[in-house]
């Protein structure tokens, strides 16, 4: 078995169909901790030979979500300033010429044989294996029947044929850095494809080639692929390359043991919708069409424009599955970076908040777990709201902002400047994320005279007892009318002294009925801070209105 003496190298290998998971995400960040904290180099090589489920806007997903995270790569896809490297191509769509050569020279040895048995035939195999209650396991007796002149026919007259290795009838033994060690039995693994009928080289074939033309000396990965790696150190040895360090990581799940997927999101939307007894979607969210064949088929999935949209209208949160979920719901990098390396290790001690610098001058792979991760959304929560309110009011407001202009664009040009500044500066200290202030405060955005009440919060808090909360806003509609100083402490001033006189000070008591009259319910950033976002003739509006309204 021939070793790496070299500097090391780690790879990031995704297949790019669809957006890049969050587990996928924390296997790029320990692959890349691990080679940067150690001088090596980062490699990201995106795995496309599955032409019917790789796409290039996948791709470039990949790579934008990457670098959100602050996970640069040394060598792969060239995109703004990264990439590029002597060992390219870095998609393995564009390698086909590169891997034929290693399968003229398996066939040319013998250690790879073309098959030409039908999909159907295969299935017939495995019915027969089946019924006799066994695996099936394909042994290429039909194969090797074969003579070379009749093979070569079969080819030249264009029959579909795949290569596949002839696997040697040894029993192979996994060393892995993580799990440790596992002999899988002689006859376990039969002789697998390594080339498709289309021509492409299998992910089995690809990776190993790859892996060694590129220099990785050590394959950190999901714990999925483990038992992969029998045919890759099998593939390896026949062709007389290096064997990397195989690390194979836990996997990611929910609390309650699911597998983390994009099913999540229909999940919490059929139960809004459920809860709601809805049959039709709410006004400008979903396509009706589209909205009733998802609720008649459980099966079904609204595609991620769709989930969002009806999120939004039913005013719930979406789980996050994706980076780009992450991102959309305003979560830091930096802190979901710091999180997702505490899903499967830990520096050791009390320690829980680093920065990935630290991450890769401490990152090894005798603290990770064998065990399957479970991921706590509400701890990633509180490491947000931590992360945010620790950060200098300049910044959040910036951050917000870049925030606001990608994912909330209506929002921010319906406010001033100074509204949205006072919007910032009363949310900064309760946001746990940066669309809470988005998501929490649309009473803002809205007309004056289409602002509707909630008519619960109605009856609560400004029907009822004597003076009633209609009473109180009726008296300080005539204060805030002479009010001339609109500032915060302008308006604390003068609601104070009224709250002295009518309610003994109980400030909250005659705050309500103005946040329902403002904002329509009961949830508002601080009274003051409302009043003066809203402005005084906004908010001398609304409040009429609802005096109107009601009484
Ligand atoms: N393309 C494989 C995946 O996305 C990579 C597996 C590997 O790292 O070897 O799961």
């Amino acid at each position: 078995m021939k070793q790496h003496p070299e500097n090391i190298v780690t790879r990031f290998a995704p297949s790019p169909s669809g957006h890049l998971h969050v587990g996928g995400a924390r296997t790029a960040l320990f692959c890349w901790a691990f080679a940067k904290g150690r001088g090596g180099k980062f490699v990201l090589r995106i795995e496309d030979t599955d032409q019917k489920r790789s796409s290039d806007a996948a791709s470039i997903g990949f790579v934008k979500d990457l670098l959100w995270l602050g996970i640069a790569w040394d060598e792969g896809p060239e995109y703004e300033g990264h990439g590029g490297g002597a060992r390219g191509p870095y998609f393995q769509a564009q390698r086909l010429p590169i891997y034929q050569r290693y399968f003229d020279a398996l066939i040319a040895s013998g250690k790879a044989y073309y098959a030409f048995e039908s999909t159907d035939e295969l299935a017939t195999l495995r019915d027969q294996a089946k019924a006799q209650n066994k695996p099936f396991r394909y042994t290429g007796e039909f194969a090797r029947a074969m003579t070379k002149e009749q093979g070569d026919a079969l080819l030249a007259s264009g029959k579909p044929a795949v290569i596949r290795f002839h696997t040697p009838p040894e029993p192979i033994t996994i060393h892995d850095e993580i799990l440790g060690e596992a002999t899988i039995p002689a006859g376990e693994t039969d002789d697998f494809v390594i080339r498709k009928a289309d021509g492409f080289p299998t992910y089995h074939f690809a990776v190993v080639v790859d892996d060694e033309l590129m220099g990785v000396t050590h394959v950190l990965r999901a714990q999925e692929h483990f038992n992969n790696s029998a045919k890759h150190i099998v593939l390896q040895d026949a062709l007389g390359f290096r064997r990397p360090i195989y690390g194979h990581l836990p996997l990611i799940f929910n609390p309650d043991g699911s597998k983390m997927s994009k099913r999540d999101k229909d999940k919490v939307l059929r139960k809004a919708v459920a809860e709601r007894a809805m049959t039709s979607p709410p006004a400008d969210s979903v396509d009706p069409g589209i909205f009733g064949a998802w609720l008649k088929d459980k099966n079904t999935q609204l595609d991620l424009s769709a989930s969002v949209a009806l999120a939004h209208a039913l005013g719930v949160v979406l789980p996050e599955i994706n980076v780009d979920d992450f991102r959309r719901s305003g979560y830091l990098p930096e802190v979901l970076c710091n999180f997702l390396s505490l899903n499967g290790w830990s520096p050791g001690g009390d320690l829980e908040k680093f920065d990935t610098e630290f991450l890769q001058s401490h990152f090894d792979l005798e603290r990770v777990v064998k065990t399957p991760a479970k991921f706590d959304r509400s701890k990633l929560l509180a490491f947000n709201l931590h992360a945010l309110k620790g950060m200098p009011r300049e910044e959040f407001v910036q951050k917000v902002t870049v925030h606001g202009k990608v994912y909330h664009a209506e929002f921010m040009a319906r406010l001033t400047e100074s509204q949205f500044r006072s919007l910032c500066d009363a949310s900064h200290e309760r946001s746990k994320t940066l669309d809470d202030l988005f998501r929490t405060n649309g009473f803002v955005t809205v007309a004056d005279d289409l602002l509707e009440w909630d008519p619960k919060a109605v009856t609560k808090v400004l029907q009822g007892s004597v003076p009633s909360g209609l009473d109180h806003l009726r008296a300080m509609e005539a204060i805030l009318h002479d009010c001339e100083d609109w500032s915060v402490g302008g308006l604390e001033s003068v609601l104070k002294s009224y709250a002295d006189q009518s309610v003994a000070g109980n400030l909250g008591s005659i705050a309500q009925p103005l946040r329902v009259a403002l904002c329509g319910g009961v949830v508002s950033p601080p009274i003051f801070d409302t009043l003066a976002i809203l402005g005084k003739t906004s908010s001398l509006k609304r409040i009429a209105r609802c005096l109107a309204s009601h009484s």
